[in-house]
């Protein structure tokens, strides 16, 4: 199979790989899986429509040896809500060429999973956390889960040996106060905080502009009580906008999809759990690979196909968003799909 680099339409390398192995979660946050609307009469995806662990892991594959990736996410709805999840990571770990897997997770399950995860070959965990106040947390994700679970599972997975890093979605309102106590909670760690303003994804959270809080005002907040400034990007692409702290080494990162938008270097492809290919994080649809490995394709007829939806790809949703608001919604996949 050869090992060749796909670019898209606006010269865009195909670099990086999510994968969602599920679209369930046992979280209901408001800004991703409302509960009004992820009642208990969502049709989530029927089994035999979910890609199975040799589906995946044979897509994988492919993209790894045939495309170039070196990294492979995995994420979800929740990732460890998938039965057996630690052997997926398993036999992902044993793909050659693959040189880092992560996951991002919302961590509740984590304190039961973390030593099997880093024994399968799991390097590094994003785990979502948006507030520190118990009473809030619960609130925000819909299923009285309280902070402290969620704690321990960031302390079994620094325990074991993962790399950890945090994710706190922003959204004005909700969780805008909780900025500054999370950095004063993690700024002397090893733990890099990363907030992530509020994405109008999917259909169902309600988006407002208004209820964005900008990356200056983060930053603003931020340095107002521990000075922070401007760091190099780790590599090129790096979604996450890096500042220092100025008294220690650690860092926090913003993502700034809306205000500050970063299509021009966005290099990732997502494979839903029923084996989509998605362009871009508020794509309408995916592109199916799912009917054709069932077919029995060969692996070149697999690859051709993921480097003909690649090289046309021309997606650039969040440098165009303001463009779209006054005009008719555009019906977007949901972020429990495609995973973020
Ligand atoms: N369930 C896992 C979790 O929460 O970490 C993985 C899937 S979740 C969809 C991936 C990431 O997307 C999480 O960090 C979550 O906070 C973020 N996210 C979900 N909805 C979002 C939104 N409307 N705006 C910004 N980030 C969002
Ligand atoms: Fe579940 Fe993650 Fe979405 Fe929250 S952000 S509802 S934990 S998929
Ligand atoms: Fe990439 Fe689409 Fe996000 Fe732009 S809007 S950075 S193309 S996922």
């Amino acid at each position: 199979m050869a090992n060749k680099r796909f670019y898209d339409q606006l010269g865009r390398p195909l670099r990086d790989l999510r994968i969602s192995v599920t679209d369930r979660c046992n979280f209901r946050c408001s800004y991703c899986m409302p509960s009004e609307i992820f009642d208990k009469d969502f049709m989530f995806l029927p089994r035999n429509e979910v890609l199975s662990f040799e589906e995946i892991t044979k897509l994988a594959t492919l993209f790894v040896e045939g495309a170039g990736i070196e990294k492979i996410r995995i994420t979800g709805g929740e990732p460890l809500v998938r039965k057996d999840l630690v052997k997926l990571i398993r036999m992902l770990s044993k793909i050659e060429g693959i040189k880092d897997i992560a996951m991002t997770t919302n961590g509740a399950l984590l304190k039961k999973h973390a030593l099997e995860l880093k024994d399968a070959g799991l390097q590094r965990v994003t785990i979502s956390l948006d507030s520190l106040n118990d009473e809030r947390f619960r609130k925000i994700n819909g299923r009285n889960v309280g902070v402290d679970q969620i704690l321990e599972g960031i302390e079994a997975a620094k325990n074991v040996g993962l790399q950890v890093k945090i994710n706190m979605v922003v959204q004005r309102g909700l969780n805008h106060e909780d900025i500054v106590p999370m950095v004063r909670y993690f700024k002397d760690t090893d733990i890099i905080l990363r907030f992530i303003e509020f994405m109008d994804v999917g259909n169902s959270n309600g988006w407002k502009l208004d209820q964005v809080v900008s990356k200056k005002e983060i930053f603003d907040r931020i340095n107002k009580e521990f000075p922070i400034e401007p760091i190099k990007p780790n590599y090129e692409g790096e979604v996450a906008t890096r500042f220092g702290f100025k008294d220690n080494d650690n860092e926090i990162g913003i993502i700034s999809s809306v205000t500050d938008a970063f299509c021009s270097n966005c290099q990732r492809a997502r494979l839903s759990a029923d084996g989509k290919l998605v362009t871009c994080l508020f794509a309408s649809e995916g592109h199916d690979l799912r009917d054709l490995l069932r077919s029995g394709a060969s692996d070149d007829q697999l690859l051709e196909r993921i480097a003909s939806i690649w090289t046309a790809r021309t997606d650039r949703y969040s440098e165009e968003r303001l463009l779209h608001t006054d005009k008719k919604q555009i019906r977007k996949i949901e972020m429990s799909h495609i995973g973020g």
